[in-house]
Parts: C-alpha cells; structure tokens; sequence
C-alpha cells in the first residue's frame, strides 16, 4: 500500500487542511531527491531536513529555487557546509549554535534566518532551550548580539504521545511565549505541528507546520 502512496495527491490533501496563511514545510529527510521533485513539481518550494551530509547531498541534485530549512539538531562544526544556502535554521538550541549561525553568515555576506527551537515536551530527549534560556537569547538578540541573523519566531515539538490534551497544552504553552517575545519584535513564524498533530497545533496557533510521513508514508 504505502509503496504505491500517490505522494503529489496526499501532499494536495495535506494543503487543503491548511488554513491559507499557515506555511507548510515538507519533511523529506530520508526521501530521495526524485520524490522530493515530485512535490516541487506540484508547487512547493519549502523542504525540512535534519541532517547536514544528507542535505548537503541533496542539494546540488535539485532546484535552487528550494528554501532548505534545517530542522534537527545542529552540531556547531557543521553550520559552515550549509551557511551559504540554507533559508533557514529552525533548530537553534543554544548561545553557542547562534553564535557560530552568526559567524558563519557574516562569513558568507547574509542574514540567515532562525527559529530558536524550545523544549515544550515532557520527554527528556528532545532537544531544545529552557524558556528562560530562549528569552535571554531572545534579548541578546535584540541588543544587537547577533547582527547576521534574522529571529523569525519559535519551534517546539510536543511529547510523542496519544494524549492530545497534553499536546495542546504544550502548544498553547509556546503560542504563549511567541506573543511575549512578539511584544517585543514582531515575530512572523510558529512552527509547531508534525504528522500526528498538526491540525492540533494550527488551533493552537501555529503558522508553520513541518510534515514529512503523513505525505511520504512512514519512514523505514
Ligand atoms: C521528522 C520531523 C518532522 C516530521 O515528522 P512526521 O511525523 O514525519 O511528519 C517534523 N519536525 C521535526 C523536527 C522532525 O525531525
């Protein structure tokens, strides 16, 4: 059944669940670049990957007009393959990544855009920063620290679990925080939401959505 997965029609599907003005990233890590054609074929331009040796083989086989953004866990000696053509970093876990983010833009002559990624999951294994971590980069920000990087919002991934009122409430619990830090300088994008819990995650106010399996089938 999933090898036979019409890809372009469960993609359409998952548009047309989306209220227009939430922005769709289309997870195709482990996918192969003739798949991930087949979706840009069908219009899309945004692509989430989460590891930099895939992406960094991928990219020269398709389109330059793909925003690549990275989605998983970043290692800091590896932000200089990608800093000249990633759209955006939407996993920026600590001072220490933003900071080499920042340098390696510079190096490259442009602003990259991040999302600072905070943990809102009970689990213990997702990466991410503390609340007050992201609000004290979030300052820093602001003062002037980081001049080679846009901060275009937030990300959070809730826990892996069936119990979707724990889910909603750790959405409602980031949507929280972006209106605070967005007092303080407009923020465009929230992205929450992943296969599972997407449509969750857009009524609790996210923008942007990160979709790989419910389009691809599961993942091997
Ligand atoms: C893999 C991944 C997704 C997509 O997960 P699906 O369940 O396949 O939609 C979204 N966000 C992050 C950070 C991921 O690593």
């Amino acid at each position: 059944m999933s090898e036979n997965l019409n890809i372009a029609q469960e993609y359409k599907a998952i548009l047309q669940t989306l209220p227009p003005a939430v922005q769709l990233t289309v997870v195709s890590k482990t996918q192969p670049a003739e798949k991930i054609k087949e979706i840009y074929d069908q219009g899309q331009r945004i692509f989430g990957e989460n590891r930099v040796q895939e992406l960094i083989e991928k990219f020269p086989l398709l389109p330059n007009d793909i925003q690549w953004h990275l989605i998983g866990h970043l290692q800091t000696n590896k932000v200089k393959y990608i800093a000249e053509f990633i759209d955006t970093i939407q996993s920026v876990d600590s001072e220490k990544l933003l900071t080499e983010i920042d340098r390696q833009a510079e190096k490259f002559n442009r602003k990259i855009k991040v999302l600072l990624q905070v943990r809102i999951a009970a689990e213990e294994t997702k990466f991410g920063l503390e609340i007050s971590e992201a609000k004290e980069l979030f300052q820093e920000y602001l003062n002037g620290k980081f001049p080679n990087v846009e901060i275009t919002g937030l990300m959070g991934m809730a826990t892996f679990t069936d119990n979707e009122n724990q889910v909603r409430q750790e959405f409602l619990f980031l949507k929280q925080l972006f209106d605070q830090l967005s007092k303080l300088r407009p923020l465009t994008t929230l992205s929450m939401g992943m296969s599972d819990d997407y449509m969750t995650a857009v009524e609790c106010g996210s923008t942007s959505v990160r979709v790989g399996s419910a389009i691809f089938g599961r993942r091997n």
